[in-house]
């Protein structure tokens, strides 16, 4: 079965008949050690599962969407010192978006969502910049962080990297690459400066200063249910809101409501 949400899938019979989507839906992640016991490929293969699932949702509920390919790599120079990690510059991949966005927007695709699976990623400024170029409404979807209202009902510890819930959505979508044996405490130095602690001041921390394990988080309480019950929460959530801006009319007031 063809599915025609996935541009993968579908074929240019299809795309011709129309009308085209409304909505495109990228997904960025990264390559990089998360802590010694989940996949390298992590934030690739549960933001690629994300947006997959959104995109599909939204499809089955009406809304004319596109799924784009992941870009996998991302901003990891400060995760250098573990191999592998792989670090593509942010102005090299702000170029990449700016490309697909703009091969989509030729075809009068005018809304996109992109789903964000690496903290090291920071997409704002550009947001900011292809908005004032050209007539496209961008927004950014971190995944993770969406469910952070419900998070203390669902776990146990804090997550900040490869933790309790990124152990929890592998031991969900992908346990045979889930080698639970090997993996460090997470527990990471703390900043001198009770500012950096604190949260009102902020600088990029290099991963091998914290521990010898590129961890921040303890995993040992995840299971494969927590991760279940928080990534469907998360995707219930992103979904209704691409089916909304599905729908949205392009009105000169939007996104904002009309006054
Ligand atoms: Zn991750």
């Amino acid at each position: 079965m063809i599915r025609d949400w996935d541009i993968t899938e579908t074929n240019l019979g299809r795309l011709a008949a129309g009308p085209l989507p409304d909505v495109a839906i990228l997904t960025t992640a990264a390559v990089e050690p998360h802590n010694r016991h989940l996949p390298e490929g992590q934030d690739l293969l549960h933001a690629t599962y994300v947006s997959r699932t959104v995109a599909e949702g939204a499809y089955t509920a009406g809304a004319r969407v596109i799924w784009l390919p992941a870009i996998p790599f991302g901003v990891d120079s400060n995760l250098l010192d573990f191999p592998i990690a792989v670090h593509v510059s942010r102005k090299n991949i702000d170029a990449m978006l700016s490309d697909v966005i703009r091969s989509c927007a030729s075809y009068g695709i005018r809304k996109f969502v992109i789903i964000n699976g690496h903290g090291g990623n920071d997409f704002v400024p550009f947001v900011r910049a292809i908005q004032a170029e050209i007539p496209v409404h961008v927004f950014l979807c971190d995944w993770w962080k969406v469910g952070d209202d419900r998070y203390a009902e669902i776990f146990e510890q804090p997550e900040d990297h490869a933790g309790e819930m990124e152990t929890s959505v592998a031991l969900a979508l992908f346990p045979h690459l889930v080698e639970i044996e090997r993996a460090g405490d997470g527990v990471a130095a703390e900043y001198r400066f009770g500012a950096l602690n604190r949260g009102w001041l902020r600088t990029s921390r290099r991963f091998s200063r914290l521990n010898d394990h590129c961890a921040v988080g303890t995993p040992f309480a995840a299971t494969a249910e927590k991760g279940h019950e928080y990534l469907e929460l998360v995707i219930e959530r992103i979904t209704e809101f691409v089916v909304e801006l599905a729908h949205a009319e392009l009105d000169p007031a939007f996104p904002m409501e009309a006054p």
